[in-house]
């Protein structure tokens, strides 16, 4: 990048090729993607927009190299992954410098999550693919596991290497091959990630990249009728259309969509504690996270408290520091949008509004925001904004809170604080939704992840991410 100090881990240079077979190749169409540099707004690099014609090349070369793929030992597959995260760590700056240019990242987020976190799951998934057993016995017959076949993986940018991991390591590790289309915004760690995959010596065919836009390469994929499991995840209108899709053809489909998740502070709660910490859930990754706590649930008699200390909070989320921008002018206008309707629905803003942050005049960043007087009902309360933005909303009592917690068409995470485990756990326990974290518990990478009711179908990571990409034979004795 222009600018950038000497001896300052680099950026992933662009490849203007798609990667099929185990070799880069030109793609058919001459159409390319600019990357753009969210900080900034300059572009960094150009990457082929790959059609229809790049996916069956793909999805050929991973069907042609599935048999030997699906017949190597799990050892072995466990060796390539285990080869694949030593060279991840090892290129640890690297993925932290490229995440950051193509999303926007600050730093510090970028190596702690956007680095550490997929290459802890590719490690845990080498031990998975050793250890798993992909067999049993039940009564009179031996039950195989088997990989589902070759796995089309559609994947968005808001954690654009986690997210590619977390599909393609489970797949690989059972035997499956892949075709990975990434989001058209961040496509040049997906191309790092295939230069270390082909490094860590995969058989040719086994993984390929196609970039390219959705409505094009990712339908392509989606659609190709030699693809077996459709993984998507992304937008919960796109992942409609991707199951229709999918069950016309009777094939596998794993969605992971949005979400509209619910901090639930009960009576008795460490207050400042719950909101600081949910006031930092939301405005990481500058507010583009599924599983983000997007709606705080306070009390009543707490309540005007807890906008204080949440107001507070955002104070010390200074854009172009702490917060980065938002992926794209497009996803700032629509966060900007959505901060203009909550006050016209009536609520109250505490911190932050729809202007741009003071002083800066380049780049694509948001105020961090924050809404009181939200009612469960509106659309800020309703909607997933995708941006530093969190409404706190007040409840009468324990019933009315689960009410709210479980009123939108979401279902995909949330965190209750409560005076003890055992009312945080009991109330929880009747939240509609995937993964609940009781009194600041930690994200696990081995749990599974995914979502109650419209925010998906499916689980990732851990052995529950694993067993999506099997299928089952049984054998009669
Ligand atoms: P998106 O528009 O749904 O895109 C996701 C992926 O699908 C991208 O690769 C996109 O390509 C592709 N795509 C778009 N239209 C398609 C079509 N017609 N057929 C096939 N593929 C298509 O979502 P996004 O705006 O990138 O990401 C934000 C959304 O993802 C949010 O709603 C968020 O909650 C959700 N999300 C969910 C999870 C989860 O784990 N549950 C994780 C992250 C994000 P382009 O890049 O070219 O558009
Ligand atoms: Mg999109």
């Amino acid at each position: 990048m222009a600018g950038q100090a000497a001896g300052a881990p680099k950026v992933f240079p662009a490849r203007d090729a798609q990667y099929i077979g185990g070799k880069w190749r030109p793609a058919a169409a001459d159409a390319r993607i600019d990357v753009v540099a969210p900080a900034t707004g300059q572009v960094i690099g150009r990457v082929p927009a790959g059609d229809a014609r790049d996916v069956d090349a793909a999805v050929r070369a991973a069907r042609a190299a599935l048999p030997g793929w699906a017949a190597t030992a799990p050892a072995e597959r466990a060796a390539r992954l285990a080869a694949a995260r030593d060279l991840m760590a090892a290129g640890r700056a690297e993925i932290a410098a490229t995440v950051s240019a193509e999303l926007g990242a600050p730093p510090a987020f970028a190596t702690a999550v956007h680095a550490d976190l997929p290459i802890r799951v590719m490690g845990s998934f080498a031990t998975l693919a050793a250890e798993y057993a992909f067999e049993e016995k039940i009564g009179n017959s031996r039950v195989f596991q088997e990989p589902v076949g070759v796995v089309g993986a559609i994947t968005p940018w808001n954690y654009p290497l986690h997210q590619i991991v977390a599909k393609a390591a489970p797949a690989l590790a059972v035997g499956c091959t892949v075709v990975l289309k990434p989001a058209e915004d961040t496509p040049l760690v997906a191309q790092w990630l295939a230069a270390v995959l082909d490094e860590a010596g995969l058989p040719a065919g086994v993984f390929n990249l196609v970039t390219g836009l959705g409505p094009v390469a990712g339908q392509a994929l989606a659609e190709h009728p030699e693809v077996d499991l459709v993984s998507f995840t992304g937008s919960t209108a796109v992942g409609r259309r991707i199951g229709a899709v999918a069950g016309g053809a009777v094939k596998r489909v794993a969605l992971e969509l949005g979400g509209k998740s619910a901090n639930v502070i009960l009576p008795g709660a460490d207050l400042a504690r719950a909101v600081n910490v949910g006031v930092a859930n939301v405005f990481a990754n500058s507010g583009q996270t599924c599983s983000a706590w997007t709606r705080m649930l306070v009390d009543a008699a707490r309540y005007e408290e807890a906008v204080e200390l949440a107001a507070a909070a955002a104070a010390k989320y200074v854009p172009g520091e702490r917060l980065g921008p938002v992926v794209s002018a497009k996803q700032r206008e629509r966060v900007r949008g959505y901060i203009r309707r909550g006050v016209e629905e009536g609520a109250r803003i505490v911190a932050g509004g729809p202007e741009a942050p003071e002083g800066m005049t380049a780049g694509y960043y948001v105020r961090p925001t924050v809404f009181a007087d939200v009612r469960p009902e509106m659309a800020i309360a309703q909607e997933e904004i995708f941006g530093p933005v969190v409404v706190l909303i007040r409840y009468e009592d324990e019933e009315d809170a689960l009410r709210i917690a479980n009123g939108t068409v979401y279902g995909l995470a949330g965190a209750v604080w409560g005076a003890d485990e055992e009312s945080a756990v009991a109330f929880a326990r009747r939240m509609e939704t995937g993964q609940v974290d009781i009194n600041g518990g930690r994200f696990n990478p081995l749990a599974p992840f995914g979502g109650y009711k419209q925010s998906g179908v499916g689980r990732e990571l851990g052995a529950h991410g694993l067993a999506e990409y099997l299928q089952t034979k049984s054998l009669q004795f």
